[in-house]
């Protein structure tokens, strides 16, 4: 850690998408934790393009504590790539991305730091239980996380969201990775480094609702399984030779038996259900493969992340974006 060359140590960042209500407690809480730490200190506050007043809000608080900066991005561009804006124009040894709707207690960042100040490169906050949510929710979690860890060998940590603290090494390593399709926790697993856990429990949303739904969720989910498993994409090969293999059988057993037997014209039922059975393995397969070329054609169209619309307290040091 360059402590004597960067005099910002800490950089708090807060994606923020219409979170007009939670922004006073909001702040009262990280700026008592963080002022009874004693550690120089910034809190990024990236604007996805909200529909509420909550830009203006933020723009107020630059104004009479400088230790908060904002970034309004040009429009929504969604949680994991406002978070990516706000890791790329933060400057602290530690960065620490926190929900702006208070479900992260900003009380745990001491916890946080402590652990980084032993020597851990990573520290993530892992959640002891899901307050609030409901047993469906907690049952697609579970089984995302099951799947996702049998199908990829970068082990995704359970029951963590996006709340975490990260070196100045991870943040660096993070910057060097151009992937548009940001699956921010397999990225923050897949750089490694030394990683340890802390226990917290997740509170529901202070105020407001959530942003996600099923539909989102689901589409979270492949965006995760997609960057970090190709196993969708080779099964099909697979399973393609286990049927060539039992309809050459079968072909053998009709061929034997034809020549013993003589013809046998019935047959409609099993020819309708291996050709229906085929016909939806064969469309499965396609969109497999759609799925992930979708995927490659938005990583070669090399579009920026994000664009920013306006600053306040920001000193670009990193061009990633369009400034
Ligand atoms: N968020 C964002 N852009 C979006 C959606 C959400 O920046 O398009 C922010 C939001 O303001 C909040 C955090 O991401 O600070 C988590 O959002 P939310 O509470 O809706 O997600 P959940 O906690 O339900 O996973
Ligand atoms: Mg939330």
């Amino acid at each position: 850690m360059n402590h004597l060359i960067n005099p910002m140590e800490i950089s708090i960042i807060v994606p923020c998408y219409n979170e007009s209500p939670n922004i006073d407690y909001l702040f009262e809480r990280i700026f008592s934790v963080l002022n009874s730490l004693n550690l120089p200190y910034e809190i990024i506050c990236v604007d996805d393009g909200s529909r509420d007043d909550t830009l203006i809000k933020l723009i107020d608080y630059h104004h009479r504590y400088r230790e908060i900066k904002v970034i309004g991005l040009s429009r929504n561009f969604g949680k994991e790539i406002a978070l990516t804006a706000g890791i790329d124009y933060a400057q602290g040894n530690a960065v620490i991305p926190i929900d702006a709707d208070l479900q992260d207690p900003p009380e745990l960042i001491s916890e946080l730091i402590a652990k980084w100040q032993e020597g851990y490169e990573v520290v993530y906050a892992k959640r002891r239980s899901r307050q609030g949510e409901s047993f469906l929710k907690r049952f697609t979690a579970d089984v995302f996380y099951r799947v996702i860890s049998n199908m990829s060998n970068v082990s995704i940590p359970r029951d963590t969201g996006d709340f975490r603290l990260l070196d100045r090494r991870v943040v660096n390593a993070l910057k060097q990775i151009p992937e548009r399709n940001r699956f921010m926790k397999g990225l923050f697993a897949w750089v490694g480094f030394k990683q340890t856990a802390i226990l917290y429990d997740r509170l529901p949303r202070y105020q407001g609702k959530t942003k996600w739904n099923y539909w989102k969720l689901w589409n979270f989910a492949i965006d995760g399984i997609t960057s970090f498993s190709m196993v969708p994409l080779k099964v099909w090969s697979y399973l393609g030779v286990i049927l060539s293999f039992l309809a050459f059988l079968y072909g053998i057993f009709l061929i034997v038996r034809t020549l013993i037997l003589g013809i046998d014209v019935p047959g409609y039922a099993s020819l309708m259900v291996t050709t229906l059975f085929l016909g939806g393995i064969q469309l499965i397969s396609l969109g497999v493969i759609g799925e992930y070329l979708g995927r490659v054609y938005e990583e070669v169209k090399q579009r920026p992340l994000y664009l920013v619309r306006e600053c306040y307290g920001i000193t670009s040091q990193n061009e990633m974006s369009s400034s």
